[in-house]
Order: C-alpha cells, then sequence, then structure tokens
C-alpha cells in the first residue's frame, strides 16, 4: 500500500530512477524527461461505446521516459520494468514484439498523420501496474507521443494525440479499445477528473470535491472471459438501439426507456437500462463535483456498482465483497467496481483524512475475508502527457 507521502518519494524515485540510468548508460544528462499518467475511472462504465459519457481522472502514478534526440531515423529504447530493449528504424516501420510495439504502432500513427518524426534514445520506467486496468498501454502510447514531440516539436493537441493513440492500439495491436483512456491520459489535469462525451469527443474539466480522496482498491484477480463478455455486451447494446430505433443508446433518456421498454427482451432489457443510467448518473456526478457534493457523488458511485452487479452483470464476487467491505468503513462516500468488470479494480471515494487508515482496514478486512493480498493505491488527479523537464 502506497500512501501520499510514500508517495510523493516515489514519484521523485521514478524520476530519479530514469534519470540515473539514463546518465549511465549516456554518460551526461537526459535533455528531456517526459511523463504520462495512468487513470481510473469515476463512473461511466460500459458506456463508452454507447456513445455516452464517461468521467475519469489522471491519477499520480505514471510512466516516465528520460531521452536525447538522435541525429538519424533510429529510436533506441530500454524500459527498466522489461529486459528486451526496443530499436526501430524510422525509415521504415516494421512490426516487432513485447512491449515496443507501442512505441512503433505509435510512430507509425503520427507518421501516417504527417508529423514530422526525429529519432531519439533513452530510458523509461514505471509505477503503474501493468494489466492492473489503470492503462499502462495508454500511459506508454502517450509518453511515446511527447517523446517524439520533445525532440521535435509541432503543435500539441491532446486530443488528435489521443485519436492517434487509440489508432496504434485498435490498427498496430489489434486491440479493440475505446477512446476514454487515451483522451484522459493525454488530458488530465491536477485536481480534476474529465467529462468525455464519447460522440464528439468534446470534454470538461470538473474538479474532485475538497477533502476527498480517491482509493483504487486491486482486488488481485483477473478473469480470462472478459473479451468474449464484453463483445457480447456490445452486441446486446446494439440490438437494444435497433429495438429503439437509435443510433446508439446514449441517444434516449430513462423516462423514455421506461415508457418503451415492454416489448424488449428482458435480458437486453437489463443491459439497456444499466447503460441509460449510467449515462445519467454520469451527467449527475459531474454536476456533484461541480457543486462540491461529495454525498451525491457517492450515491451515485453506488448505484453505478449495483447497476454493473445486477443489470449488466460484469461485477465479480471479490469486486463485490470489496465494494462492500469499502462501504462499511467510516468516512467512506461511496465504492464501485471500475473498467470493464470480472476482476481487476473497484475505487472508493473517501473523506481524505482518513484515507490512510481506510486503505490499510479494506486491505486486512478483504485479505483476512478471501485470503488474498489486495493493492491498494490512494490517488491523486494529475496532469496528462506532459514534458517534465529540458535541459
Ligand atoms: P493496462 O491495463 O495496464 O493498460 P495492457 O495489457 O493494455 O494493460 O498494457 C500493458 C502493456 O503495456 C504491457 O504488457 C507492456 O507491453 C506495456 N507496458 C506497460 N508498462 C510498461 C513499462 N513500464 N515498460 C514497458 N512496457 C510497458
Ligand atoms: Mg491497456
Amino acid at each position: 500500500m502506497k500512501d501520499n507521502r510514500g508517495f510523493l518519494a516515489e514519484i521523485m524515485n521514478i524520476k530519479e530512477k530514469v534519470t540515473s540510468a539514463f546518465i549511465k548508460r549516456y554518460k551526461e544528462s537526459p535533455q528531456f524527461i517526459v511523463r504520462a499518467p495512468g487513470r481510473v475511472n469515476l463512473i461511466g462504465e460500459h458506456t463508452d461505446y454507447n456513445d455516452g459519457f464517461v468521467l475519469p481522472m489522471a491519477i499520480d502514478r505514471a510512466i516516465w521516459v528520460a531521452l536525447r534526440p538522435r541525429d538519424d531515423l533510429a529510436v533506441k529504447v530500454s524500459s527498466l520494468d522489461f529486459s528486451k530493449p526496443c530499436e526501430f528504424s524510422l525509415e521504415e516501420i516494421t512490426h516487432g514484439d513485447g512491449w515496443g510495439e507501442y512505441l512503433r504502432g505509435m510512430a507509425w500513427s503520427l507518421q501516417e498523420s504527417d508529423y514530422p518524426l526525429q529519432g531519439w534514445e533513452g530510458v523509461l520506467a514505471s509505477d503503474i501496474p501493468v494489466g492492473a486496468g489503470l492503462s499502462s498501454s495508454a500511459a506508454l502510447e502517450l509518453a511515446t507521443a511527447r517523446s517524439f514531440w520533445a525532440v521535435n516539436p509541432w503543435e500539441w493537441d491532446a486530443t488528435k494525440m489521443a485519436r492517434l493513440a487509440q489508432k496504434t492500439e485498435n490498427e498496430w495491436l489489434g486491440v479493440k479499445t475505446g477512446i476514454m483512456d487515451q483522451m484522459i491520459v493525454a488530458n488530465g489535469k491536477e485536481d480534476h477528473a474529465l467529462l468525455i462525451d464519447c460522440r464528439d469527443l468534446s470534454s470538461q474539466l470538473v474538479p474532485l470535491p475538497t477533502e476527498t480522496a480517491i482509493v483504487v482498491l486491486d482486488t488481485a484477480t483477473r478473469r480470462g472471459l472478459i473479451d468474449s463478455a464484453y463483445n457480447e455486451r456490445v452486441s446486446e447494446c446494439q440490438i437494444a438501439s435497433e429495438f429503439f430505433s437509435v443510433d446508439a443508446l446514449r441517444d434516449i433518456s430513462l423516462s423514455f426507456f421506461e415508457n418503451h421498454v415492454d416489448k424488449l427482451d428482458p435480458l437486453i432489457a437489463r443491459r439497456a437500462h444499466h447503460v441509460v443510467s449510467e449515462n445519467e448518473r454520469t451527467l449527475e456526478a459531474a454536476t456533484a463535483m461541480k457543486t462540491n457534493d461529495r454525498v451525491k457523488l457517492g450515491q451515485l458511485i453506488n448505484a453505478s456498482h449495483i447497476s454493473l452487479r445486477d443489470d449488466y452483470e460484469v461485477s465479480s464476487e471479490e469486486l463485490n465483497i470489496m465494494v462492500e467491505i469499502a462501504n462499511t468503513q467510516e468516512g467512506c462516500f461511496g465504492a464501485r467496481m471500475t473498467g470493464a468488470g470480472f476482476g481487476g479494480c473497484a475505487i472508493a471515494l473517501v473523506e481524505k483524512s482518513i484515507a490512510d487508515s481506510f486503505a490499510e482496514k479494506v486491505s486486512s478486512l478483504y485479505r483476512a475475508k478471501i485470503a488474498i493480498d489486495p493493492q491498494v493505491y490512494i490517488c491523486h488527479p494529475s496532469n496528462g502527457a506532459e514534458l517534465v523537464k529540458e535541459l
């Protein structure tokens, strides 16, 4: 478990870690240091592929890159977290394997959009757990884009960069992901979450209520089911939008849904009910944040969990246990599963002053109940992908 003080020390550690690894390797200081954060979604789950609303925040765990330009078209990067280095030429970008695919893919999508790329070399390190649902992959994509930008700048348009990072995952890596992760990793802002309209990608920063903290509660369980269940939910939503004769479930309100649902298959109706109600909750959550109403925000977070558990059926026993334990603690305003589901993380909105003891209590109760060690991170909303040092 990491508290905020440990966390600050850790941020310095990672920055120092990449800097000293760079100096050791290249015998000089890095010319640039860039960072790109992980993210967590506060509310708005399984709404993105329904053209709906999501409300994620970038977190203070990030991938850091220390680098310098090269005067040719080669890219040479090593990760302190993986053994094999990544090396390729911008003259002709071909597929490789492992984590370097994210860098190659990002270079390819930037090139496809005619951004002027120059070679660079460096070292990266991260404190975003891999595969835990905090989107280390989007962080790596945006860290790569920022690194290319640092050595040969162009006008940085965060949303354009997010689209190119999504293109990397979809077309270079063949992973069907929505745009949420890349949008928030590119556009995050300290102390804020970002309300994103997934139809037109317009977005609005909303402040986290004062004196609250977001605690990420990783159940330390991962399920293989996730891809097939995900595709099944996508098709069920399509069936529902055809039934209602709309482009996407985003186009109907809860009252319209209730007045017209009676002839819809009951299972499809439950799936659609989740999406339609979740869109409304997400908009209400943004309003609650703007009015600094943490109690209301907590209630909406709780309602989101119940809807994901009962209507959308993407929760798991461990996630339900984690959420239940969190909600029995004093100072917890609400908790829910976050991400696609079937395992992974929950989040809790808690009173800032009790965040440390909350994290400890929830960890030990969860461990006692199911004999699995959870990972718990107290998170602070942070900036999106940025240049933090220029020599
Ligand atoms: P996540 O939920 O964390 O995004 P993904 O499976 O989508 O999980 O992406 C994880 C992949 O991102 C890793 O397998 C690796 O290829 C790459 N990655 C993440 N962190 C690092 C790192 N520190 N160094 C190199 N590659 C990384
Ligand atoms: Mg990912």
